[in-house]
């Protein structure tokens, strides 16, 4: 098959790369030259684990192509996919459009006729219907519109892609069912679920699972604070109900708030969509208001650990992306907790393994050092933000002699108390019983 994917950023780039490694030859497009001419010598614009070593082998092959001109792309594809942002529009948490409408005015000149449109990028329900309408005024020729939402998890995307736990594709003919049955069929014969259901059905199932993830989330975050007050651990309590089948384990862990690029906009735009259709999402909203003032508190759960005063604590923060395995700090819990320390007067020095050049811009008046023993000398404070893998095992005993106070704040239960107060820390983790924090 050949294939244009027009965005080439987490999802285009990671998609492109594996369609490219079923054998399909894929075109990736975008507007960012910087990206592409990167991406054509190799230098890859995201970090994301196996990816450097799948784009090259690929582009090596000659079926992996990076470039500027949406139309050397598009003019050959039969399936051009739409991979673009959909941010949260300023103002009212909608989702921004702008991006996948251009990119559609724009394929709309190239298109050959019979080519399926998809929609990858997360969007409204009803935009594969104005998609439609985009392509008839600008003249394209005749060709279908399809939903294939994306499910994969940035630091993990490869293996996500590669063996999703379902692939979703919303079509309104036959046709546009067979090229997508194609393209996956490398997936479908590794008997990945493959669920075939109207476009629009195809569209809210993506905001549907995130709101859903997001739920969780938040659930599990106010049974840890919960804890906190009666004296349990949410560690233990995640894991008894999460042996339950009807439950699962996933998405249980207690922490600082949900961030990243999807989860904050996806769950609101959802909300919006509810609202113009005049349908309450009362669970959802509930959702939203609860990650947003958890995120808030942070600061204040970090000051407590301090005694209630940061000003002119020196802090050492531990990880910033949103999540480990990635370099994406959107939405990250760093960004509020950080903010709010640097702005109740402490000193804050931060370290992450990957996400240092995405990071820097975002923060002003913080200090960033090459590893977590430079974060951790002379602090007062030790705060694990995200649970890289390298943060596990922190030779604490050697961390807690070089900081001038001795309190290790846990925001990931990456470490028990025991083990903690064995090597000199007070401990503060999240919903773990005698947290300290809370008294
Ligand atoms: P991104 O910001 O990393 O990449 C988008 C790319 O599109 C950018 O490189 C941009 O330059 C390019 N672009 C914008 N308009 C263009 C145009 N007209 N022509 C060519 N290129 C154009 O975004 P992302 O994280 O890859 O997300 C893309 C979509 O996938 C979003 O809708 C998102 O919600 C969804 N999604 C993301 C993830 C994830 O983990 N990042 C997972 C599932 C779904």
């Amino acid at each position: 098959m050949r294939i244009a994917m027009i965005g080439t950023g987490y999802v285009g780039l990671v998609s492109g790369a594996c369609f490219a490694d079923f054998g399909h030859h894929v075109t990736c497009v975008d507007k960012d030259s910087a990206k592409i001419d990167g991406l054509n010598t190799r230098v890859m614009p995201i970090w994301e684990p196996g990816l450097e070593a799948l784009v090259n082998a690929n582009a090596e092959r000659r079926r992996l192509h990076f470039t500027t001109a949406l139309e050397d792309g598009v003019r050959q594809a039969e399936a051009v996919f739409i991979a673009v942002g959909t941010p949260a529009r300023r103002g009212d948490g909608h989702a921004d459009l702008t991006y996948v409408f251009n990119a559609a005015r724009e394929l709309a000149k190239f298109i050959a006729p019979g080519a399926v449109v998809v929609t990858k990028s997360t969007v409204p329900v009803g935009t594969g219907d104005e998609i439609e309408k985009i392509l008839l005024e600008e003249g394209a020729p005749a060709v279908s519109v399809a939903s294939n939402p994306e499910f994969l998890r940035e630091g993990a995307a490869i293996a996500d892609f590669k063996h999703p736990d379902r692939i979703v594709v919303g079509a309104e003919d036959e046709h546009a069912r067979e090229v997508l049955r194609e393209i996956y069929r490398p997936l479908f014969l590794n008997r990945a679920p493959i669920l075939f259901t109207g476009r629009r059905t195809a569209e809210l199932t993506k905001y549907a699972a995130n709101a859903f993830l997001a739920v969780k989330i938040s659930f599990i975050n106010e049974i840890a604070d919960l804890c906190e007050a009666v004296d349990a651990d949410v560690q233990d309590i995640a894991r008894g109900i999460g042996l339950d089948n009807r439950i699962g384990p996933k998405f249980l862990h207690a922490g600082p708030g949900y961030g990243g690029s999807c989860f904050p906009k996806d769950t609101v735009a959802l909300l919006q969509t509810a609202e113009s259709v005049g349908v309450a999402q009362r669970i959802v909203r509930t959702t939203v208001e609860v990650n947003d003032s958890r995120k808030s508190a942070m600061a204040e759960r970090v000051a407590r650990a301090l005694g209630g005063d940061v000003r002119g604590k020196r802090i050492g923060v531990l990880g910033l992306a949103f999540k480990p395995n990635t370099d994406d700090m959107r939405e990250a819990p760093s960004i509020p907790l950080i903010n709010d320390l640097v702005e109740r007067g402490a000193i804050v020095s931060a370290f992450d393994p990957v996400a240092r050049h995405q990071a820097e811009p975002l923060f002003e008046g913080v200090e960033f050092a090459d590893d977590a023993e430079a974060v951790a000398r002379a602090a007062d404070a030790l705060v694990i933000v995200t649970e890289w893998d390298e943060f596990r095992a922190l030779d604490l005993e050697a961390l807690a002699q070089s900081m001038r106070g001795k309190v290790l704040v846990d925001l990931r239960n990456v470490y028990d108390r025991d083990e903690a107060e064995r090597a000199g820390l007070a401990y503060h983790g999240i919903g773990r019983g005698r947290s300290g924090t809370q008294r």
